[in-house]
């Protein structure tokens, strides 16, 4: 299969998937989560595969969902299906391209390893997460502002699983990025690389593993997932994503909407951000 806005590679048994388009920071558009999927899937069923690295081109892993095209997206392949901008629409396009995608990821039974630079924010994150392994370059900006604009962490509630709920509460309730230090020492981030290592040091982990035999990687990897599903972790992330289409539906995020695209009108993307930002700025500037 052709891929146009990923890379896949498959050298000496590791597969490489890499977000590729690095004029926008590796924003998530729909044809490339579906692109991800179908090389998350051929990795799998390729015997010669063991380890899968999830990497970015250029310098960020991903800024995000690409929101611009998501109508159009849909609209053109599905005709006849539900209004753009019903609540039905809205439900079936975040659990298809934002929930059931990432667990493809989470799901495989080849260890992935995710590879992260620069900024790994909202649904970069996401993403990043979904994967077994996590390698960051010092430079690296995890980040998920949802709350600033009246969101409830997004489609996924991972940060829980990943920091701690403690942590997790902190991140959120002030939408601050996480220090790599801080994901590191907490186990969100297994290894934290000086920049410029990424590739080499995802590849070195990768070829480690490659080493060990795959089955008992694979079931080793099942009973750890499994573990946490004992513990409840898809029935929380069901509970969330339904938590989330109804913060889509409040006041709160429609009136925040509302405003922030007339900022966005008269001002552009800058104002729409600093519309964001700016109360936070200021916050930041004040010592403990
Ligand atoms: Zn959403």
């Amino acid at each position: 299969m052709a891929f146009e806005q990923i890379l896949y590679d498959v050298t000496d048994k590791v597969a490489t998937i890499t977000l590729n388009r690095p004029e926008t920071l590796n924003l998530l558009t729909a044809g490339m989560i579906r692109e991800v999927d179908e090389a998350m899937k051929m990795a799998e069923k390729d015997p010669e595969v063991r380890v899968v690295i999830l990497t970015g081109a250029g310098r960020s892993f991903s800024a995000g969902h690409d929101l611009s095209g998501r109508s159009a997206n849909r609209q053109q392949e599905e005709p006849g299906a539900t209004r753009p901008g019903s609540v039905e629409y809205r439900l079936d396009y975040e659990e298809e391209y934002y929930y059931e995608a990432n667990l493809t990821i989470r799901n495989l039974k080849k260890p992935t390893i995710a590879g992260l630079r620069g900024h790994v924010v909202l649904g970069g994150l996401f993403t990043a997460m979904m994967c077994d392994l996590i390698v960051a370059e010092e430079n690296t900006n995890l980040w998920n502002p949802s709350l600033r604009h009246a969101g409830t962490a997004g489609e996924i509630m991972h940060l829980n699983w990943d920091l701690g709920p403690r942590k997790a509460k902190e991140y959120l309730w002030t939408g601050d990025s996480i220090p790599i230090r801080v994901a590191e020492q907490m186990g969100m981030v297994n290894r934290v690389v000086p920049d410029g290592r990424l590739e080499a040091e995802c590849r070195r982990l990768a070829d480690r593993i490659a080493l060990m035999p795959p089955r008992m990687v694979q079931w080793t990897k099942l009973t750890i997932n499994k573990s946490l599903e004992f513990q409840g972790q898809l029935h929380a992330w069901d509970f969330h994503f339904f938590v989330h289409q109804l913060s889509h539906m409040s006041d709160t995020d429609t009136g925040w909407r509302a405003e922030a695209a007339k900022h966005r009108e008269t001002g552009g993307m800058k104002a729409w951000l600093d519309y964001r930002e700016g109360p936070f700025r200021e916050q930041a500037k004040r010592e403990y």
